[in-house]
């Protein structure tokens, strides 16, 4: 039988869907384990740190990561596995680009702190305790990871060589990212695994109904209003994000009627997914008085910062490049 390739996994700043997206693979799996030996899965198998350190560098063939780096042991995790993987994969919206952790952006790391153990509403802490790296409990000293200033993308910290979208990747996504790293065929340095090149419009059953120039006068919510089915969620007013999103997904927000608010991420080229959703959301409002964009602005876009940046504030090369690392 053929040599195993040794496969790793490893989650970050992360909510578990992106594991979840591994176990959904169900009967698939199964070729992944017929070529893969796991050498790191923390969600899933009882390996140590140590078992990473113990690999020469590059014995490992491919390395999943979800999830967004924010503390130092994501930190120190992610840069070991890049030494010991041939193949790193920003694995999911938070690895790829922040993802909705990277909406912590907005705040300092004092702010966060501040909410979390003095001002929120359920906290009782009445010894003023916050966390810190290195603290002194009795006669043991102890040591937990710091929390840097900010949240990064993986490719922030290191190198990464493929990038799989989505939050989660879907079930076809991956499969299709798994088959073209078990293929020898992959793409060149620094391509998106397992989607689509075209927008998300190309693959939604609604595109048919979107005619080529589109104007809205106010957007609509999907709480507040329920959308018509069989018609674009942008003619009738949602800020659906699908002309500006990555396609792979089969529409499966707008299957649900529900418009895409853009978790596969950018188009090629497209360096800055918040910056280049402003400028498409812009481009349809209705109107070239200051004062109306503003009203439409504000009644139908609650947080517009949260609408176009929701998977990937850390990579905005508008917002966000002053908070250093340990910075407040
Ligand atoms: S990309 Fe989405 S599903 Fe994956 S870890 Fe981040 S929030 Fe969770
Ligand atoms: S509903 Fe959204 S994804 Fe579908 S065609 Fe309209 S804008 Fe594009
Ligand atoms: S429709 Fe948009 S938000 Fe929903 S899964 Fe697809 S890319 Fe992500």
């Amino acid at each position: 039988m053929a040599e195993k390739s040794k496969v790793a996994f490893y989650w970050c700043a992360s909510c578990g869907g992106c594991e979840e997206a591994m176990v959904d693979l169900a009967e698939d799996i199964l070729q992944v384990v017929e070529k893969a030996e796991f050498v790191l899965w923390p969600v899933a198998m009882d390996f140590k740190r140590e078992d990473v350190e113990n690999l020469k560098d590059e014995e490992i063939l491919v390395t999943f990561i979800n999830g967004a780096v924010r503390t130092s042991e994501q930190e120190e995790m992610v840069r070991l596995l890049r030494k010991k993987s041939k193949i790193l994969i920003a694995f999911g919206a938070c690895a790829y680009t922040g993802g909705v952790p990277g909406l912590a952006n907005c705040y300092s790391r004092e702010e966060i702190l501040n909410f979390y153990y003095k001002s929120g509403d359920t906290v009782f802490n009445p010894e003023d305790k916050k966390p810190t790296p290195h603290f002194i409990e009795g006669n043991f000293a102890f040591e937990i990871p710091e929390f840097y200033g900010r949240v990064y993308a993986v490719d922030q910290v290191v190198d990464v060589d493929y990038y799989i979208p989505g939050c989660a990747p879907t079930r076809k996504v991956v499969k299709n990212a798994i088959d073209a790293l078990f293929s020898s065929q992959l793409p060149q340095k620094g391509s998106i695994l397992g989607a689509s090149s075209k927008s998300l419009c190309n693959e939604c059953p609604l595109n048919e109904t979107k005619p080529e120039k589109i104007y809205v006068k106010k957007f609509k919510r999907v709480d507040k209003t329920q959308p018509e089915p069989d018609k674009c969620l942008l003619i009738q007013g949602y800020p659906c994000l699908g002309p500006v999103t990555r396609g792979g997904c089969e529409a499966l927000c707008v299957k649900a009627n529900y418009p895409c608010t853009g978790c596969f991420g950018p188009l090629d080229d497209v360096k800055d997914y918040g910056a280049k959703a402003v400028s498409f959301l812009a481009s349809i409002i209705d109107s070239n008085d200051e004062k109306e964009i503003e009203k439409i602005i504000d009644e139908g876009l609650s947080n517009p910062l949260a609408i176009v940046y929701r998977y990937s504030l850390p990579k905005s090369l508008i917002f966000d490049t002053k908070i250093k690392k340990n910075g407040g």
